[in-house]
């Protein structure tokens, strides 16, 4: 077996004393694509967040490793130059500066060489050739008035200029329509590849008709519940969360929990 690219061994984590994950531990093979899934309020999102460091999220025990280093002490800058992407690391919109102008500093950011912007916009023209996005999104303002598929794109067409080992994508938007959502399971087997690990975040399965992830994971109450191949997806489906216990009473989970929004 290949070495694993992401470890998570027992994490445990807390945000303003509360404690979310309760010592979850996850292997990410190479190349792969999971699903990760879970009823809201089950630590998803907390999870991403904790692997891409942000600091908000106390590591209290456990570690990542990421390609056999132990990265839980790691700024998200470091772990963005490892290779780690988390989808949803910029604010919703900004105003004034383009896609591409964007697209060129995050990537600067991240590898640390400069490249001329002639270079970079033919670079560029390739990935959304790929993506099929026109050549208009290139001077358009970061977000302003982007429809959630065009969102989706770019946050995608961000991936492909950033060439991360691992990209997380956290499905939180529950309002994508069914042409974003496959503008999603697209984008998604088009970022696959050999170097390339997908965790994608996601509590429904609408997606899982466009796509087959390799492994799904299915955390409750900040426990690993569930892991296996798509057919748990499928049971989730017909039978819901409900049949999945955690090792404790679970708690009432409010309809609409607190998500953060960067
Ligand atoms: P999911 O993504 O699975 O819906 P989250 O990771 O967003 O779950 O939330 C897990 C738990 O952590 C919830 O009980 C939520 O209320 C709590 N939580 C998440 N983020 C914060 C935060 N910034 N402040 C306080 N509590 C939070
Ligand atoms: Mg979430």
């Amino acid at each position: 077996m290949n070495q694993p690219l992401l470890q998570l061994q027992n994490l445990q984590v807390s945000i303003e004393q509360k404690q979310i994950l309760k010592g979850v531990s996850i292997d990410f093979e190479p190349g792969k694509i999971y699903a990760l899934m879970g009823p809201n309020g089950s630590g998803k999102s907390s999870l991403s967040y904790s692997i891409a460091g942000h600091p908000k999220y106390k590591v209290t025990d456990g570690k990542i490793l990421f390609q056999g280093e132990d990265v839980t002490e790691l700024s998200p800058d470091e772990r963005a130059r490892r290779g780690i992407f988390l989808s949803f690391q910029y604010p919703k919109s900004i105003p004034g500066v383009t896609m591409a102008n964007f697209l060129r500093s995050a990537r600067q950011a991240v590898t640390g060489e400069e490249i001329r912007v002639f270079d970079f916009q033919k670079k560029l023209k390739v990935h959304m050739d790929t993506l099929g996005i026109p050549k208009s999104f290139m001077n358009r303002f970061v977000n302003e008035g982007f429809s959630g598929g065009e969102k989706k794109k770019a946050e995608m067409l961000q991936a492909l200029v950033l060439q991360p080992k691992l990209i997380i994508m956290d499905e939180t938007d529950s309002g994508l329509d069914v042409d974003a959502l496959k503008i999603v399971a697209e984008g998604v087997q088009t970022l696959a590849g050999p170097d390339t690990t997908i965790i994608l975040i996601t509590h429904y399965f609408k997606i899982l008709q466009y796509l087959t992830p390799d492994a799904v994971h299915v955390l409750k109450s900040g426990e690993l519940v569930a892991s296996g191949g798509a057919d748990i997806a499928q049971k989730i489906e017909s039978d819901g969360f409900d049949s999945f216990k955690t090792s404790e009473p679970e708690p009432i989970v409010e309809e609409d929990p607190f998500t953060v929004i960067e």
